[in-house]
């Protein structure tokens, strides 16, 4: 797969599956504009590591969840890079607990970070991509979107709504040459699954037929193959990597 002097906006960048993301496409000839939330330390990290792969990068501290921060950082990458070919929407939180006591602020603000971020980003680059004819969407998902998970209703429904959005805007970009897919990645080992109680993670651990966490790195090849031109004919599907959790 070659990315030479593509442009890709990553969201959630700075860490985790979002930084693998980051470097996997800079490896391969992109150029990359990521945003964070706050981590602006880790953000300047990724930056320098896409730098050192002879990228060039930036950083923009954007919530995806709101509007005209979003516009802000996808008007940064294109006054920086001329256009946009590759959304990868990947920033996403958890806000754990059980349905009967779980908070409405915890159930919105995983929503809007999750799911209303990620539909705010693809109309954002509708617009650009449609006028060039030619855009990959990939969509970060997850295994408990496909299966639910006890603890995670809000969550589960985040990433479950964001197969409906990935397919639907499959149908309607699919004639400009945009293809919208997702990723539902299983256990990966990054800051968000290390802070998952001990009882949580051992469950989880043993629902897993490949008998291991995955990687960040893991999941970041299958979104490039996502994100190539290799993949033209593939829209609106869900890959899961998840070392078979979710067969
Ligand atoms: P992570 O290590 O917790 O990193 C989350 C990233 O999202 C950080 O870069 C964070 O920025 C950014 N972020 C959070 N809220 C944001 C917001 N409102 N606006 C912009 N950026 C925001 O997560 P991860 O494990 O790499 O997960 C990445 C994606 O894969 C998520 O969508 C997650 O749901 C999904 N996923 C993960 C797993 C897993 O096992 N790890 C499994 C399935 C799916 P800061 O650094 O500034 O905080």
């Amino acid at each position: 797969m070659n990315f030479t002097d593509r442009i890709a906006v990553v969201t959630g960048g700075s860490r985790g599956i979002g930084r693998a993301i980051c470097l996997e496409l800079a490896r391969r000839g992109a150029h990359v504009a990521l945003c964070y939330a706050g981590n602006e330390a880790a953000a300047k990290e990724t930056v320098a590591a896409c730098e050192a792969e002879g990228a060039r990068a930036m950083a923009v501290r954007c919530d995806v969840s709101d509007e005209s921060q979003v516009k802000a950082l996808m008007d940064a990458a294109l006054k920086e890079f001329g256009r946009i070919d590759i959304l990868v929407n990947n920033a996403g939180i958890t806000r754990d607990g059980l349905l009967m006591t779980m908070k409405e602020a915890d159930f919105d603000a995983v929503l809007d970070a999750n799911l209303k971020g990620a539909f705010l980003c693809m109309k954002a680059v509708s617009r650009p991509m449609m006028k060039q004819r030619y855009g990959r969407i990939v969509n970060l998902s997850s295994v408990v979107g496909l299966r639910g998970n006890a603890g995670q209703a809000n969550y589960a429904a985040s990433k479950a709504g964001l197969i409906g959005l990935t397919k639907s805007a499959a149908k309607e970009l699919a004639s400009r040459g945009i293809t919208v897919n997702a990723v539902a990645p299983g256990f990966i080992d990054t800051d968000m699954t290390a802070a998952l109680p001990e009882a949580a993670r051992t469950a989880l651990f043993a629902s897993i037929p490949a008998g291991r966490l995955g990687r960040a790195e893991e999941v970041a090849r299958a979104v490039a193959f996502l994100a190539s031109e290799a993949s033209a004919y593939l829209t609106g599907q869900v890959l899961a990597v998840d070392g078979g959790m979710a067969m």
